[in-house]
Formats: C-alpha cells, sequence, structure tokens
C-alpha cells in the first residue's frame, strides 16, 4: 500500500506495461528515435480522435504556443488576450515574442477566461484571444469566437489540460477541445491527461495553410531540408514520446471517465457542505478533470487546512498560488493588486485534491474524511 499521491502514473504504466514495453522496444530496435513512424502514426491517430485535420508534434505544450503564435504573424506590440488566472507558460511565450499580454479576469465559477471582460479590454491593436480550458474544462468558446469574429481577431485554445474534452455549441454541433478556435495547443507532460514518457506536445488546425506554416515553424523554418524560408525553431516529439502516446491514445476517454468518477464521488461527499465549494459543470463543456478543484470558504485558513490535510497523509495542491499579472516576472507591465479580483481571489482560496485514472476506493474514502473533519476542526 503506498501513500496517497496526486497522480499515480506508475500504476497507470503497470496497467498498460506490456503494450507500451512493445512498443518502446519497436521504437529502440528502428533506431528511429527522430521522426520515426510512431510520430506519424500519433499525428493522424490523435488527428482522427480529434476530428480535426491537422496535428502537428511538438517538444511541450509551452513550444506549442509559442510556434501558434509565430505562425499567426503576431508581431511585436500586438496584444494577445489571455486569462490572468492560469499556467505561466500561456502568458511566457507571449512575452518572449515581444507580443504584449493584455489580461483578462476570469470567471468564478468555470475559472476560465471572463468574456465580459474580454469585450472590454479588446483595442485596435488586440491581435488575438488565448482562452485557456482550465482544469479540464472549456472555456465559453460560443462567445469567444463570435467576439473574435466581430474583432478580426485569431484564437489559441491552450488544451494543455483538456484534451479530450467536448464543447457543444447552441446549435447542437460538438467539437474536441483545441479544434474550434483557429489552432489548438496542448502538452503531453507525464501529468496531463494524455502524458508520456517526458516532454511532449502537439498544435492542432483544420487550416490546411497554417498547418504547413507549422511545420514548417516546429522544424528550423524549413520545408527543404537546409532550406529556410522562415526563422523557425527545433521543436520534435521523440518516437518514443509518440509510441507511448500512441498506446495512451487509445485509452483516453477511458482514463477521462476514471477521473469524472473520481470527481462524481466527491461532489457527492462535499455537496451539502458549505464551506467548500466543488467545481461548476459548465453545461457546454464536458469536463475531464485534468485538476479536481475546490474553492474554500474565506473564513478557511488554506495553508493551515492544506497542512492538516498532509498530516493525515492526503496531499493537495494549489493550481495557482499567484495569478500572472502579480508574479514578478511580469512586473514591467505595471499590473497592480486589485486589477483582477476573481483571479486574485480564486489564487487565494482554491485547492486541488488528488484525481487520477488510478484512484483505489480507500483511498478516497480517506481524502474525503480527511477534507471533511479538517473543515470542521476549523470552524471550531
Ligand atoms: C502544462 C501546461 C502548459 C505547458 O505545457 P508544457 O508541456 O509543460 O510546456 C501550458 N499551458 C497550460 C494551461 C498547462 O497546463
Amino acid at each position: 500500500m503506498g501513500k496517497i499521491q496526486m497522480v499515480d502514473l506508475k500504476s497507470q504504466y503497470l496497467r498498460l506495461k506490456p503494450e507500451i514495453d512493445n512498443a518502446i522496444e519497436d521504437v529502440i530496435m528502428s533506431s528511429a528515435f527522430i521522426n520515426g513512424q510512431p510520430v506519424k502514426n500519433f499525428a493522424s491517430n490523435l488527428e482522427e480522435y480529434l476530428e480535426c485535420k491537422h496535428v502537428i508534434p511538438c517538444g511541450n505544450g509551452t513550444d506549442a504556443l509559442q510556434i501558434a503564435m509565430m505562425a499567426l504573424g503576431f508581431i511585436p506590440g500586438d496584444e494577445v488576450l489571455v486569462p490572468s488566472f492560469t499556467y505561466v507558460a500561456t502568458v511566457e511565450v507571449i512575452a518572449l515574442l515581444g507580443l504584449k499580454p493584455v489580461f483578462v479576469d476570469v470567471d468564478p465559477d468555470t475559472f476560465n477566461i471572463d468574456t465580459e471582460d474580454l469585450k472590454k479590454k479588446i483595442t485596435p491593436n488586440s491581435a488575438g484571444i488565448v482562452p485557456v480550458h482550465l482544469y479540464g474544462q472549456c472555456a465559453n468558446m460560443e462567445s469567444i469566437i463570435q467576439i473574435a469574429g466581430d474583432n478580426d481577431l485569431k484564437v489559441i485554445e491552450d488544451t494543455a489540460q483538456a484534451l479530450g474534452a467536448n464543447y457543444t455549441f447552441s446549435n447542437g454541433k460538438v467539437q474536441k477541445a483545441g479544434t474550434i478556435g483557429d489552432i489548438g495547443t496542448t502538452s503531453f507532460f507525464p501529468s496531463k491527461n494524455l502524458g508520456c514518457f517526458g516532454d511532449g506536445g502537439a498544435i492542432m488546425t483544420n487550416d490546411s495553410d497554417l498547418a504547413d506554416l507549422l511545420k514548417m515553424i516546429a522544424n528550423h523554418g524549413q520545408k527543404v531540408k537546409y532550406h529556410h524560408d522562415t526563422i523557425g525553431v527545433n521543436s520534435r516529439l521523440d518516437s518514443i514520446q509518440a509510441a507511448v502516446l500512441n498506446v495512451k491514445l487509445k485509452e483516453l476517454d477511458d482514463f477521462a471517465g476514471r477521473r469524472r468518477q473520481v470527481a462524481d464521488k466527491y461532489d457527492a461527499a462535499f455537496k451539502d457542505n458549505d464551506l467548500i465549494k466543488t467545481p461548476s459543470r459548465s453545461e457546454q463543456s464536458t469536463h475531464v478533470f485534468h485538476q479536481y478543484t475546490l474553492i474554500l470558504d474565506k473564513s478557511i485558513d488554506r495553508d493551515k487546512f492544506k497542512e492538516d490535510l498532509a498530516e493525515k497523509g492526503v496531499p493537495s495542491m494549489i493550481y495557482y498560488p499567484l495569478p500572472v499579472h502579480l508574479q514578478k516576472a511580469y512586473n514591467n507591465y505595471g499590473f497592480k493588486e486589485g486589477d483582477f479580483p476573481v483571479s486574485e481571489e480564486l489564487s487565494n482560496r482554491v485547492i486541488s485534491l488528488p484525481i487520477h485514472t488510478e484512484m483505489r476506493e480507500e483511498d478516497q474514502s480517506i481524502i474525503i474524511d480527511a477534507v471533511l473533519n479538517t473543515i470542521k476542526d476549523h470552524v471550531r
């Protein structure tokens, strides 16, 4: 009996071991470690799964965002609208390319970009919007696509946390997260919903010209070897990682089902407690529960709560303790406390519980009891 962990990658591996080991061994025997057949197969397998015309594998989810912004022709000074409550990677690439991050607050229920605030932040310099499907649930894509269309903006969906989620438009049309905007990006970091055994990422688009450009930029700006038409980067998915992903992609919907089962059980256990708010579920999007994130009541001391859980053997994480506009690295953009009140409030009150594909019932019971008992202690 191991310790309870936030994610249990080892048990998942053991369940899929024979197939994964064979796939890895095949790559080693072929010695085609870069751009081998598994990479090509994975791109087409993911295209088929997402019902998306083009998937371009790359080195990681951060590269995917950078390559997407390069391909869309954003130039220094262009403004890119991005939620202030996200993982730093989304903002980092905007800054690295000399673009200007324009933060948008998030919706207090879904944690995703607030489309009313988004409208207010658009200027003649706006070039694009990067909605982040945080924790595994799609942002309000119907509004975002509408706003982007009205203002001639490009949309890059950061799908690192929501691969496999379905979004339903009001006309009944269903699309997979990452295939709705001009470009979608994702990450195969080991703990993501579809994770490999190292770094990996991918870029999705239905636009064939854009796909050519994305492929070229990811490969040193060349279409023909040693002929460089544009400045590019070197960002590749290794064959071994692709081989692992080919096995795991077949399980992705099952993975989401297992995560959802854990979430349902947490929801049921916590629903009557006024001091913890369980994750809202959007009517438009399925939730693949990359994270299961509670909002604690203002009266609860979160640091102490987290410590007390740890003492009971229950790990937890804060995603994310400081919104990006208040990070030291982004000081020069001149934001201050109070600028994005919802993001700031969430940063102070969220806490994520263990959720993964291999959760054992007894472990989840321990977690639930620990949460409820700790809450009780804090009220007293
Ligand atoms: C993980 C993540 C990324 C970055 O992916 P890497 O593969 O680690 O570069 C980007 N955006 C979000 C929202 C993420 O969760």
